[in-house]
């Protein structure tokens, strides 16, 4: 099977190709970088709708450069895009251009949430059987894990998504967006000042840390020191989480999906809690890890495979798509 995976949820204009004969996951990527402050929606949606085309012609060019099968045959089987959760206009530019190709190389149209394209790509490059994943990404946080058809949330964020929160911070303090990369490098300067510490249940919350770490550096704290301590709790509060989640679920897998995941002192905290429980961690290679096609073009593959395709009609996107109200179609005939 070869899919064309189409990723613009936030801020990456994104297109692959996966040859699952070859397990091959090509992609082209544009990364929308804000000229001040955050993300603006509209603004990204204006990249998507310049960068899609390029990146979508780079990757089908390289599906026909690759492909054996004959030159009137489309050089790839579906399309597949990311529906959601994410910016309203930029979901609707990319899933106008997704309809399009679908229609013009005539092949079907699978719709892919985004949250579970950051799991599934941890489970297809783990070879896991059933992980607990935790999403650390951009605009989410959740603890997932499979039961009953569906992956169940088994915990998240009660506000802000976790790079959210974090780039909330540094905006405060000046930096440039993306802010997780910067905190990291000066948390290796950095000692440990009191934040507060947010878990209830398996639930976390990061925005009264945010706000505490603004005072914090308003009152002259050294910001190394806070971005130390961000992350000592923030990490903190995720590790817990993923930990008791391993618990309640017997399983001993963990994958670790989004941007955040990139951050080495997570994994750090992550592998340090795994080898203490006897289990098996996982974080795909960060070009997996952040927001990027190849995921949405891994999942469509298995999607297509199990029939679970979408008629134009109801392509609607949906801006809070949340994992657990998707259908695992193509785990249909697993145990539980
Ligand atoms: P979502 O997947 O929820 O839609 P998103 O689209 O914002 O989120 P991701 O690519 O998953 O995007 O993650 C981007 C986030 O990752 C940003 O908030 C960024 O600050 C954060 N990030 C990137 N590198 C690091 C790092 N080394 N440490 C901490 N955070 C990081």
């Amino acid at each position: 099977t070869r899919i064309l995976g189409i990723e613009g949820t936030a801020w990456a204009a994104s297109a692959a190709v996966f040859d699952s004969a070859t397990d091959d996951v090509f992609i082209e990527s544009d990364a929308y970088q804000p000229d001040s402050g955050g993300i603006h929606p509209r603004e990204a949606a204006e990249h998507m709708h310049e960068a899609i085309p390029q990146v979508v012609e780079r990757a089908l060019e390289h599906a026909r450069e690759t492909s054996d099968g004959p030159a009137d045959e489309p050089p790839v089987d579906a399309v597949a895009f990311s529906r959601g959760p994410g910016l309203g206009p930029c979901l609707r530019t990319v899933g106008t251009a997704a309809r399009a190709l679908s229609q013009s190389l005539e092949v079907p149209l699978v719709g892919v949430n985004h949250m579970v394209a950051h799991l599934e790509i941890g489970r297809h490059t783990a070879d896991f059987d059933s992980p607990v994943c935790l999403n650390a990404s951009g605009a989410n946080a959740h603890l997932l894990a499979y039961r009953n058809g569906r992956y169940r949330v088994l915990g998240e964020t009660m506000d802000t998504g976790v790079g959210n929160a974090i780039d909330k911070f540094t905006r405060h303090v000046g930096w440039s967006h993306p802010g997780g990369p910067k905190v990291e490098e000066a948390a290796k300067e950095g000692e440990y000042v009191d934040l507060p510490y947010v878990v209830k249940g398996m639930d976390f919350s990061f925005s009264g840390i945010m706000s505490a770490a603004k005072q914090r550096y308003d009152d002259g704290v050294p910001v190394e020191d806070i971005c130390y301590s961000l992350q000592e709790n923030v990490f903190g509060m995720l590790t817990e989480v993923a930990e008791r989640a391993l618990s309640l679920t017997g399983s001993d897998e963990l994958v670790l999906g989004g941007g955040v995941g990139q951050n080495a002192r997570l994994r750090e905290m992550l592998v340090e809690m795994c080898d203490q429980r006897g289990a098996e961690f996982h974080a795909p290679e960060p070009r997996f890890l952040r927001d990027n096609a190849g995921m949405i073009a891994v999942l469509g593959a298995k999607m297509y495979d199990a029939g679970d395709t979408l008629a134009l009609e109801e392509s609607r996107v949906n801006p809070d798509f949340r994992p657990d109200q998707v259908p695992v179609t193509w785990r249909a005939d697993e145990p539980e």
